[in-house]
C-alpha cells in the first residue's frame, strides 16, 4: 500500500522537476528579437547560447563554436559557413555595438534546420524521385565534348541504382534521352507519391575558369533567391517543407564537397520550377561546370560520376537519419 502510494506521488514529482528544468533551460536560452530594416533579427550571442556554443568576434568575423560545430558569419555578407560548408543566408548579418544579428527567418529556416534535428518535420522516406535535368530537344548546357542532358542522365542513373541498393524505392523522371516539361516532372513526383525529389543538373558559365558544385533549395516566402535582391511573397507548395528542404540541401552539399573536394559554391536559395512545385522536400544539384575544361573531363568519367552519386546517397542517408530521429 505504501509502495503504491509512493508510486502515485512519484509521477507528479518527476513532472514538476522536469517542468522546472525545462523552464530554466528556456529562461537561460532565450533568444531576443530586435527590429531592424523592417525585419526581425536575433542576437547571434543568444543563438550561440541556445546551441551551447561560444560566440566571439575576430578579424571582422563572428564565430560560434562548440566541441561539435563551428559556424562563421561575416557581417554585411550573405554567405556563412556551417561546419566548413558554405550556406547562403536570405539576409546579410549586421553588427551594432558589440553584438551581431541575423534575421529571424535565417535563424528559423536556415541555421536551426541544419543544427537541430528537432526543427525538422518527421516523415517516412521510402520513395525517392530522381530527376535528370533536360533531355530530348532540350540539350541543357553544352560543353566542348558533351551536353548537360547526357551528363544528368548518367549521374541520375547511378544515384538511382545506389539508392535502390540501400533499399529505397526509386522512380526516375526520364531514363532515356527524351523531353519532359518541368510540370510533367513534378506531376510524376505527385503520381508516385515521392517522399523526396532530387533534380540533377550540370552548369555552364561564360568565365571558363569557374568550377564547383552548388545545391539549391526553395527560398522561403518573403525572401529573395540567392541570385536576386527582390523578395517574393508567394507561398508555393514546396514552402511547406522549408526546414526539411534546407537540411537535405545541406547534407547533400556537405557530402559532395567533402568527397569530391570540388570548389564549394554553397547551399543556395532559388525558385526553380521543380523545387517550388514539388509535393515533397526537394533539391536541385548543379554537379559541376561543363564550360570548365577540367571539370567537364571529370564529369564525363565514370569514376567521378560514381563519386558524385555516392556523395548524393550519403547526403540522403544523413538526412534520413535526422528525420527519423526528429522530435
Ligand atoms: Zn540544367
Amino acid at each position: 500500500m505504501l509502495l503504491s502510494c509512493g508510486k502515485k506521488l512519484l509521477l507528479p514529482v518527476v513532472c514538476l522537476v522536469l517542468f522546472i528544468l525545462t523552464f530554466n533551460l528556456y529562461a537561460t536560452n532565450k533568444i531576443r528579437f530586435v527590429k531592424a530594416y523592417g525585419k526581425k533579427y536575433v542576437y547571434l550571442r543568444d543563438v550561440a547560447n541556445y546551441y551551447g556554443m561560444k560566440c566571439y568576434v575576430w578579424k571582422g568575423m563572428v564565430t560560434l563554436s562548440s566541441k561539435y560545430s563551428k559556424l562563421l558569419f561575416y557581417p554585411q555578407k550573405k554567405d556563412c559557413t556551417v561546419n566548413g560548408v558554405k550556406v547562403y543566408l536570405s539576409y546579410a548579418p549586421f553588427v551594432k555595438g558589440n553584438d551581431c544579428f541575423i534575421s529571424s527567418t535565417d535563424f528559423l529556416k536556415t541555421i536551426d534546420p541544419i543544427m537541430r534535428r528537432g526543427a525538422l518535420t518527421k516523415h517516412s522516406l521510402r520513395t525517392i524521385m530522381i530527376d535528370p535535368g533536360h533531355g530530348g530537344k532540350d540539350d541543357g548546357g553544352k560543353g566542348t565534348y558533351t551536353k548537360e542532358k547526357y551528363m544528368t542522365l548518367q549521374i541520375g542513373r547511378r544515384v538511382g541504382k545506389m539508392l535502390q541498393q540501400k533499399g529505397y524505392r526509386v522512380v526516375i523522371t526520364r531514363n532515356s534521352d527524351r523531353y519532359l516539361t518541368l510540370a510533367q516532372r513534378t506531376e510524376l513526383a505527385r503520381k508516385y507519391k515521392a517522399d523526396l525529389f532530387i533534380s540533377i543538373h550540370t552548369n555552364i558559365a561564360a568565365n571558363k575558369a569557374v568550377d564547383g558544385i552548388e545545391t539549391f533549395c526553395l527560398a522561403p516566402a518573403g525572401t529573395a533567391s540567392t541570385s536576386s535582391s527582390k523578395a517574393v511573397w508567394t507561398k508555393y507548395s514546396g514552402n511547406c517543407y522549408d526546414k526539411n528542404n534546407m537540411n537535405i540541401a545541406y547534407q547533400v552539399q556537405s557530402a559532395l564537397i567533402r568527397r569530391t573536394k570540388a570548389d564549394d559554391r554553397g547551399v543556395k536559395r532559388s525558385r526553380f520550377f521543380v523545387v517550388k512545385n514539388a509535393p515533397c522536400p526537394a533539391i536541385l544539384i548543379e554537379c559541376g561546370f561543363l564550360s570548365n575544361r577540367l571539370e567537364e573531363k571529370k564529369l564525363r568519367s565514370s569514376w567521378y560520376q560514381n563519386l558524385l552519386a555516392k556523395s548524393i546517397v550519403e547526403g540522403v542517408l544523413r538526412y534520413n537519419s535526422r528525420i527519423v530521429g526528429a522530435r
